[in-house]
């Protein structure tokens, strides 16, 4: 082989070589620029489920939320008032929230009472939801108990006009059960490990807090 016919050839194969490079780098910024999201086979069932906005609105957004997450009071405070009046309050979405139960006894708690908030004045469940959020330390220890009957009573005379022996009797009891378990199996099917959780017209969210990303989604669903 003579160098004159050599030199081509490694011409090529250095250029195919840097050619290969240069394409890995372009796929490997590209998806690290795009959120992993998950398009998920189904979008989760919102029947017996709270949900704010028009029943038939063209996009459904699925809130997986537990009231003892502190991630789960910033997205309701950081995320939750820009998705409603950009999206809700104009009929483009709407909103359901499904409770998550991951911190134990006082989950279970709030949960029952949001619960029986639902079913006995359903007009109010959002407006008791959001309160009770607040209610939720700032910073520090958000191990810290403080979701107790009384708590949970106080925030419902606020909110709401139920009648508070009933929803006592809720909480203390296992008249939620039956929803719980709904909401259960739904954080099940849907492998929801993380709170808050969001979901979008099947597409589950890697990052709940890019408002960019939700709001490309929505738009994408009025189509
Ligand atoms: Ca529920």
């Amino acid at each position: 082989m003579s160098t004159k016919n050599a030199s081509p050839m490694k011409y090529i194969v250095i250029m195919t070589l840097l050619i290969a490079v240069l394409l890995a780098a372009i796929v490997m910024l590209n998806n690290k620029a795009k959120p992993k999201d998950e398009a998920l086979e189904s979008h989760p069932s919102t029947e017996n489920q709270p949900t704010i906005g028009e029943e038939d609105a063209p996009v459904s957004i699925v809130e997986f939320g537990d009231f003892k997450c502190p991630a789960c009071k910033a997205w309701g405070e950081q995320i939750y008032p820009k998705v409603k009046g950009e999206f809700i309050d104009t009929g483009k979405a709407n909103l359901t929230y499904v409770n998550v139960l991951f911190h134990g006894e006082e989950s279970i708690l709030a949960a029952q009472a949001a619960e029986s908030v639902f079913k006995h004045d359903p007009d109010s469940y959002w407006e008791f939801q959001k309160e009770l959020y607040k209610e939720q330390p700032e910073g520090g220890n958000h191990e810290a108990a403080w979701v107790t009957v009384d708590k949970l009573v106080e925030v419902a005379e606020k909110t709401t006009d139920v009648d508070i022996e009933q929803l006592k009797k809720d909480v203390e009891g296992e008249a939620a059960k039956d929803q719980l378990n709904i909401d259960t199996n739904l954080v099940e099917k849907f492998s929801v490990e993380q709170t808050p959780t969001i979901i979008i017209n099947g597409t589950k969210l890697e990052d709940p807090y890019d408002y960019e990303r939700i709001r490309s989604i929505i738009e994408e669903g009025q189509k």
